[in-house]
């Protein structure tokens, strides 16, 4: 498939298409100022508005000299009111596993392989307003999620490693995607919780742990700062990162607990 080929493959499906970089060009052909060396991949038009499904104008675009075809993804709608998604995955596998992990399968889906893993395109509901945000899957997907203002290189272009995109099956269009995947994309990412602290030897510090790891909300800060006043008088020593690791558990981000147990010692006159 050559880059005509795979802009006009797009097009006739209903995906609107727009010329990126080609990395055979002697240079970028990105609308960027400076280019960061990832060849291949930078608009050549300004794509939110730059995209087109008119087949003219694709092939006097992609006709006249190289340039990568690529999707315009928050320009695509499906059937019922939706818009595309695009899951990245920068492995193979990597997708299913995250599918695999929270018991649920991943369907078979219009897929386009690229240099590291795949692109799977999905329908979802217009309404939810999909962007770039991983929400849950953070930390859990090894890949990207494009939705909304978005692009991906599409079918037919070649990768700056040599390794052309291709479509798994050409005949297999864009499923709905599964509630579960939209469920955990429109959830906030979660701070990772630490289970347990450890239990300081020191009597004195154990109840001051304590009485932080257990402050709710709206508590978590002027409780770790009288702690962190109280181990500061009595000298004990690791108190501060001690403290630290119960604030953290009580839910209290690691700079803020940081700053709070800082100030709390320079109060009583120590260095933390
Ligand atoms: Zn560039």
């Amino acid at each position: 498939m050559t880059p005509l080929d795979g802009a006009l493959w797009l097009i006739r499906h209903g995906f609107a298409a727009f010329p990126c970089d080609h990395p055979e060009l002697n240079r970028c052909a990105g609308l960027h100022k400076t280019c960061d060396g990832s060849r291949g991949k930078h608009p050549a038009v300004a794509f939110t508005r730059g995209w087109t499904l008119d087949e003219r104008r694709v092939y006097e675009t992609f006709a006249r000299g190289l340039r990568n075809p690529a999707v315009a993804v928050g320009a695509c709608s499906g059937p019922d009111e939706t818009r595309l998604v695009v899951v990245d995955s920068d492995r193979p596998g990597a997708i299913e596993d995250v599918a695999s992990a929270r018991g649920e399968q991943w369907p078979a889906t219009m897929r386009v392989h690229t240099a590291k893993g795949y692109h799977d395109y999905l329908w979802a509901p217009a309404a939810l307003h999909l962007g770039n945000g991983l929400g849950a899957l953070q930390d859990q997907f090894d890949g990207d999620v494009r939705a909304g203002n978005a692009y991906v290189v599409g079918p037919g272009a070649l990768h700056a490693s040599g390794v052309l995109y291709e479509l798994d099956d050409p005949e297999r269009p864009p499923v709905m995607a599964p509630p579960w995947l939209l469920r955990a994309l429109l959830t906030k990412p979660q701070r990772p919780v630490r289970q347990s602290y450890p239990r300081p030897e020191s009597r004195s510090l154990q109840g001051l742990v304590k009485f932080v790891a257990d402050s709710t909300q709206g508590q978590r800060n002027s409780r770790l700062f009288w702690a962190a006043c109280r181990a500061a008088e009595a000298g004990v020593e690791d108190a501060p990162a001690v403290l630290l690791d119960a604030a953290v558990h009580a839910g209290l981000g690691e700079a803020e607990a940081r700053s709070t147990i800082a100030s709390a010692f320079r109060t009583v006159g120590v260095s933390a």
